[in-house]
């Protein structure tokens, strides 16, 4: 330990005051004996002089051997990184090191020590070699570590959390932009999740949710690019991906894994799952508006019935923008006296008779027209504006029925949300009230949805409800999760049958007619009425008598009628309605005529798309077009496909693509790349959107470089109109 006595701090700076000998001598070994550190000694060589035994044993048991370098001592470790040669350099330059991480690896298990060090010079001047203590920080090492990994994954998963998927998103997006790349990304939202944790609790929700993301890591195949952004929601990034027929067969895949059967803790559950889709740069070039675009998608997919995938695209900003507006008219409809009740009479199956009516919400709105409340109730509800139109809604209804001069039954619509709303019942207890409407000619419907919110206050609502006397109603059966057991477990009155069912069942080979027999069945052996909703023909309405149903309400009786109209009617006890209608369902035609765009030479011309399949299209509005001429398509959004006429017959042409489209996941179809608008600039080609009639394609210089090689169709109308208005 003389040399350490002897050396003055080499900054030059004092540490402290009086005897320095006494000491550093008496320091070592309390520094020692107190396992804050271990003390090490090098020559100018840089070998080890002096190791103090807790070194020795924080290095696994290390013998000194001669001219041991001080370096390969830590030499044996696994981890990445050259943390030696930072250690190397220090030496070779004689700077001081302070608290340098060094990893060693012992027996497969790597720790960590913390290095500092300085540099001894002798009175004289002449570099005698280094001076330093070492101390065992592997334990707060382990602790940042999962802290960071905390801060990176989400704790039940262990998938990335949101705070890492939006950051790795940012940057990718940012490095992609630069090298024209594109990227992907899903979002991710359970089907019916909310029922199971709700049903059989939070432990297995929870580890229901850890057998997700299993699934999900295995199709996509790479952990480090699937995040669980938080309850039941979960996001998957896709670099360089834009084939939409690729992403739509993964979307499918995910759908179709994800709504397997799971076994959890010996409880079998089903969910589903809806994804929507958004590729950086056509649908975003920006983190957030390309996730606010795929939500936008994900939205679409649920409403458009869950269990699907949806691509985002313009329309569905417009329809976002749409609701916006609508939403911001709604708050005032209720003032301005915009909404009106209509009634559709029920009638008795076997009878004809009216033994009721539906009130069914219509929306005046003052520029717009009449609103479908399919269009503005769902707007409602994610406002919880509806809570409002609900009260006015039961509150209307009342007051009319108590005027009815015969006392039909009163059957309103109540949303979920309303439902669970823990005032509800007083509202229909004041309702009551306040028209003098007896409650057993009340009849509240209500969907499945309600089941979904917490079971203890939805039983409470029940009982509360029956304690009022008045009726209920599970409507819309047959759409959601058409669990039975709902059947048992709550106090309905009626069971509605959906009007898509109704509507199947008359398709030959459909399950819908033994289903709803099943229904039938069991509602009457549990003293339930039943309805059957959306009866048309003559067909269905047999078909729905056969099984033994008591009560339809359809066109085939009825529309919803103002109230007006339904007082006069209901004047008469005894009030019948011959059925009137088709005698079979008619299938619809689904005809398409949309404008799309077509370039051939440099010209852009603007046709009707008249159908189309994966392969071919037939289009509309270029007259005598020879067969084999190619096109270039624009369906819009960068839409570009190849096709080529195969048949041309006036103005009509047969074309078949060069690449087949994909599904867009509902019902129509895309193509499976795009072009970005900078290559469409780049290229000197103007943006097509707003493009209305042939008209040159010039470049960026404005030369106009042909003459339009085909007379359209559109164009040639025009002109003869105009020249028929002119003689
Ligand atoms: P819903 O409760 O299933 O109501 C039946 C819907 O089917 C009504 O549409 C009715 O006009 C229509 N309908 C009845 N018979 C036939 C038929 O034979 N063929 C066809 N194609 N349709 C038929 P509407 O009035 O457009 O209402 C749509 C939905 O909007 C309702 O479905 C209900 O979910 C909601 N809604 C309507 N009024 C209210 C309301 O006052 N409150 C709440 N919360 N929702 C309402
Ligand atoms: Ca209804
Ligand atoms: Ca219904």
């Amino acid at each position: 330990m003389s040399r350490f006595s002897r050396s003055p701090p080499a900054s030059g700076t004092p540490v402290g005051v009086g005897a320095p000998e006494k000491v550093s001598a008496k320091f070592c070994q309390v520094f020692e004996n107190l396992a804050l550190g271990g003390v090490w000694v090098t020559d100018a060589a840089g070998q080890v002089t002096y190791l103090s035994n807790l070194i020795q044993k924080i290095l696994g048991d290390v013998q000194l051997g001669p001219g041991m370098h001080l370096c390969s001592l830590f030499e044996r470790s696994d981890h990445e990184g050259d943390a030696v040669g930072s250690l190397r350099l220090a030496l070779t330059r004689r700077t001081r090191f302070d608290r340098l991480p060094l990893p060693i690896t012992i027996d497969g298990e790597t720790r960590w020590c913390s290095l500092s060090g300085e540099a001894q010079f002798d009175a004289t001047g002449e570099f005698e070699g280094f001076f330093g203590f070492c101390s065992d920080i592997t334990d707060d090492r382990r602790a940042a570590e999962e802290t960071a990994q905390l801060a990176m994954h989400d704790p039940l998963t262990g998938l990335l959390n949101r705070r890492r998927m939006t950051s790795m998103l940012e940057r990718t997006l940012a490095s992609f932009r630069q090298q024209n790349r594109p990227c992907a990304t899903m979002l991710i939202d359970l089907d019916r999740f909310k029922q199971v944790n709700d049903t059989l609790g939070h432990g297995i929700g929870d580890a229901l949710l850890k057998q997700v993301a299993e699934r999900l890591v295995t199709i996509v195949g790479d952990r480090e690019k699937v995040c669980r952004l938080g309850g039941d929601e979960f996001q998957v990034l896709l670099p360089g991906q834009e084939d939409r027929g690729v992403l739509g067969d993964l979307a499918n895949r995910i759908i179709a894994m994800l709504s397997q059967p799971y076994t959890v803790e010996g409880s079998r559950c089903i969910i589903g799952a809806s994804v929507g889709i958004a590729v950086s740069p056509f649908d975003g070039a920006e983190r957030s508006e390309l996730v606010r675009n795929a939500d936008l998608a994900l939205y679409s997919a649920k409403h458009g019935g869950r269990g699907r995938f949806c691509f985002f695209s313009r329309e569905l900003l417009e329809a976002a923008e749409e609701r916006r507006l609508l939403e911001q008219d709604l708050h005032d409809a209720i003032e301005r006296g915009e909404l009106e009740l209509f009634y559709q009479p029920v009638v008795g199956a076997q009878s004809n008779k009216v033994s009721g009516a539906e009130a069914l919400v219509r929306w005046n709105h003052p520029t717009r027209g009449r609103i479908s409340p399919s269009t503005f109730i769902p707007i409602a509800e994610e406002s919880s504006l509806i809570c409002r139109i609900g009260e006015w809604i039961l509150r209307k209804g009342c007051e009319d029925a108590a005027k009815w001069k015969t006392p039909l039954r009163l059957a309103v619509n109540v949303s979920p949300v309303q439902f669970v709303d823990a005032g509800f019942p007083t509202i229909v207890a004041q309702a009551l009230a306040a028209t003098g409407l007896s409650p057993e000619r009340l009849e509240l419907e209500i969907t499945e949805g309600v089941f979904l919110a917490d079971d203890a206050s939805t039983d409470e609502t029940f009982s509360a409800l029956k304690g009022l006397g008045v009726r209920l109603a599970l409507d819309d059966f047959g759409t959601g999760y058409s669990s039975l057991a709902y059947l048992k477990s709550a106090p309905f009155d009626k069971i509605k049958i959906d009007q898509s069912f109704v509507r199947g069942a008359t398709v030959d080979g459909s399950r819908n007619r033994a289903i709803i027999a099943a229904i039938i069945g069991l509602a009457t052996a549990l003293g339930m009425e039943t309805t059957a909703e959306g009866v048309e023909t003559f067909d269905q309405l047999a078909m729905v008598r056969e099984q033994g149903v008591s009560h339809i309400q359809g066109y085939i009786y009825s529309p919803a009628i103002p109230d007006g109209e339904f007082q006069t009617q209901a004047y008469h006890a005894d009030w019948g309605i011959e059925p009137t209608g088709y005698a079979k369902q008619r299938h619809e035609r689904m005809t398409m005529y949309r404008k799309i765009g077509a370039i051939h030479d440099d010209f852009y011309y603007t046709v009707m798309l008249r159908n189309l399949s994966a392969s071919g299209a037939l289009i509309e509005g270029l007259l005598d077009v020879p067969i084999g001429t190619q096109f270039v398509l624009d369906f819009g959004e960068g839409q570009l496909e190849v096709a080529t006429v195969r048949r041309s017959r006036g103005s009509q042409l047969g074309i078949a693509f060069e690449n087949h489209l994909v599904s867009d996941g509902n019902g129509g179809l895309c193509t499976r790349c795009r072009v970005t608008p900078y290559l469409l600039a780049a290229a000197g080609l103007p943006d097509f959107s707003s493009s209305t009639g042939p008209r040159a394609v010039v470049g960026q210089k404005g030369a106009k470089v042909s003459i339009p090689s085909f007379a359209s169709a559109i164009e040639l109308r025009a002109q003869s109109k105009s020249r028929e208005a002119t003689a």
